[in-house]
């Protein structure tokens, strides 16, 4: 299986910031990524295209929407569909991003809803699940994952191809806070991800690669991707610059 090493550019960057970066990222990273590695940017909408125009025909180099919304077209204001990111270059999407989940109000169906949708049109889904640090401390880890995971992948078929459909475990306290989870922590946790995953879909989730997020840097990646059940990072703030994440990329 193939390491996911994907970029969340969030709410940052103009185009000549983003352009910047995704030159250097694919310059200083492109020449030395070996066989077993990908590398994907999630940029904002306003650069997608041509963030997704700057890595075409790149080996290994993919773009992904950061959201989109359940429907093809239509009086959606605001929104954007699977088939317009794919337009733009993207074949990767988000779904249950904590800052969806926590700052922006979407509940566990709606995420289930997106999640089927974007899979059902041609997007491969990354779905994102998590704790907060009251539910760690309360010991409902596993409790919030299971429903997090049951509820995401509710109505996407068994049949699904594993590659189509990855889980980023990104506990809430880790993202952005510089407090990245232990060793044990995470292998517990994606240990636990996988066996629920195995649980929906049978054998071939041992396909589907389980992606660790919450404060990722060069200097703790290595470690971190060398983790049991650890097939790839999702990276916010150390992504933003076009070295750094090249040097998490290639860890
Ligand atoms: C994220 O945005 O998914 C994330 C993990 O952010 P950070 O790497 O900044 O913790």
């Amino acid at each position: 299986m193939k390491k996911l090493m994907a970029a969340n550019w969030k709410m940052y960057k103009t185009w000549d910031e983003a352009r910047d970066t995704a030159e250097a990222l694919v310059k200083l990273t492109a020449p030395a990524l070996s066989d077993d590695r990908e590398v994907l940017v999630f940029p904002p909408f306003t650069a997608l295209k041509g963030v997704a125009d700057i890595v075409a025909g790149q080996k290994g180099f993919f773009v992904g929407g950061q959201d989109f919304y359940s429907a093809e077209e239509g009086a959606f204001t605001g929104e954007i569909s699977p088939g317009m990111l794919e337009d733009a270059g993207a074949s990767y999407g988000l779904t249950g991003h904590s800052e969806r989940r926590h700052i922006l109000g979407e509940d566990d169906a709606y995420i289930g809803q997106k999640t089927a949708y974007g899979l059902a049109n041609g997007l491969n889904v990354i779905l994102c699940v998590g704790e907060k640090i009251e539910e760690r401390k309360g010991g409902s880890v596993e409790a919030v994952l299971e429903r997090q995971i049951r509820a995401g992948v509710k109505d996407v078929p068994t049949d699904i191809a594993p590659n189509r459909l990855s889980i980023a475990y990104e506990p809430v306290w880790a993202i952005g806070t510089g407090e990245v989870a232990g060793p044990r922590e995470i292998e517990d946790a994606h240990a636990f991800v996988r066996k629920i995953l195995i649980s929906v879909f049978g054998k071939k989730a041992n396909e589907m690669r389980i992606l660790y997020g919450g404060s990722v840097k060069p200097a703790n990646c290595s470690e971190i991707i060398a983790l049991d059940n650890v097939d790839g990072v999702l990276v916010g703030g150390a992504s933003l610059d076009g070295e750094s994440f090249s040097q998490i990329a290639l860890a």
